[in-house]
């Protein structure tokens, strides 16, 4: 509690927040639906200016008790540890509190327009952060030009600008922060009990850069009924880039074989007979009949039936593939439009039920709708004119 005086020369600080207190109860017992919602728009900035000046007087009243080690008396070994333990900030938040109160003591341009309200605390901490790694770089001139930036961008943009000014006036410590940022980059992938493959990983900017445009050109834009989320249609797209580079044997051989995937299968699971055991991935774990079925089905991942390789055998040839491409010009399922790059040859009577790899028995279907008519369910059948009709399970 403290009790020196103010401006206002009898008041303490806890009369004034009392005050505060009670005017935003004031504002808070207003009835809404009485007031015209245009005038909303001036309210959401008077506020957002307040809660700026706000944070001025939080951050000046930090460095205080930061500094004459007010928080001692309760225990607590520092400023950031008590306000992890009164406000409960998480560790990130104290220390960048603490840390840009410290440092808007050498920010006088930056503390007097947080305290005018015109530019928020995000925008503060960032312009603290740069100065504090610029050190003796960071001069006046620096500081205008961030506090000026902050007025007219959001933080975002604003980390933008710092960039270029640190380009500016320190080059070789960008360089430095680009290289640590490039040691920093890893990618784990790891298999979990059930088959499943988990991948975290982190990129420097012109990794991410490129994944992120590889990515994206593969995704293209979002269709009418494709219904799967941004995450699972990111996580396509990886397989699939995979895939093309497998599939387009450019990739160098390992241990003097064209890379690829094989999986292990019998016959009699193939053909769906009761009772079969389930095949393999090669890297994985055992997979479903209907799987196997899918990726040998056009014979884009290598099957191992019986025990033997059956690379070439059940391969749609050139010739007929050909054909097929020149016919269905991409994915046949109703409403698709994938272009044939993106295809695989599926039997409308699988082979392993005895249905001829011919093109009256072929269609092309994208990896996702190929994927919905085996493991999923869906059946497909042709009209009358030949046209295909998709009914869901
Ligand atoms: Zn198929
Ligand atoms: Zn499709």
């Amino acid at each position: 509690m403290c009790s020196e005086g103010g401006a206002r020369g009898d008041w303490t600080s806890r009369e004034a927040f009392e005050e505060i207190n009670s005017l935003l109860d004031h504002l808070a017992s207003e009835d809404l639906n009485s007031v015209p919602a245009e005038s909303m728009g001036d309210d959401q900035i008077a506020l957002q200016r307040i809660c700026n000046r706000v944070q001025a007087e939080g951050l000046r009243r930090l460095r205080r008790f930061d500094s004459g080690q007010g928080y001692a008396s309760s225990g607590a070994l520092s400023a950031r540890a008590w306000l992890r333990w009164q406000l409960n900030l998480t560790a990130t938040s104290a220390s960048e509190r603490v840390a840009t109160s410290r440092k808007l003591a050498a920010l006088p341009q930056t503390e007097r327009a947080l305290a005018d309200g015109v530019i928020s605390y995000r925008h503060v901490a960032l312009i603290a952060e740069t100065a504090g790694q610029l050190g003796d770089k960071f001069e006046a001139q620096a500081e205008t030009i961030l506090v000026d930036t902050s007025k007219e961008v959001d933080p975002w943009r604003l980390q933008r600008a710092i960039w270029h000014l640190k380009h500016c006036l320190d080059s070789e410590g960008v360089l430095s922060d680009a290289n640590k940022a490039h040691d920093r980059r890893y990618l784990h992938m790891s298999q979990t009990l059930d088959g499943v493959y988990r991948i975290d990983g982190w990129l420097d900017a012109e990794g991410g850069a490129t994944l992120n445009t590889a990515l994206d050109s593969v995704m293209g834009p979002w269709v009418e009924g494709d219904d799967r989320s941004a995450t699972e249609r990111r996580a396509d797209a990886v397989v699939e880039i995979a895939r093309r580079q497998l599939d387009g044997g450019q990739l160098p051989e390992v241990g003097g074989q064209k890379p690829h995937v094989a999986v292990s299968v019998d016959m009699a699971t193939l053909s769906k007979e009761p009772g079969s055991m389930a095949a393999e991935l090669e890297w994985s774990q055992p997979i479903p009949a209907e799987t196997a079925r899918r990726l040998a089905c056009d014979a884009a991942i290598t099957p191992i039936i019986d025990g033997k390789s059956d690379r070439t055998s059940r391969v749609v040839p050139g010739a007929t593939r050909r054909a097929l491409i020149a016919r269905d010009r991409g994915c046949r399922f109703p409403g698709c439009d994938c272009p044939p790059a993106w295809t695989d040859a599926h039997h409308l009577k699988h082979w392993a039920d005895g249905g001829p790899t011919t093109l009256d028995n072929l269609i092309l279907l994208c990896r996702r709708h190929h994927r919905l008519v085996h493991e999923e369910g869906w059946t497909l059948q042709l009209d009358q004119s030949r046209d295909l009709v998709a009914i869901p399970p």
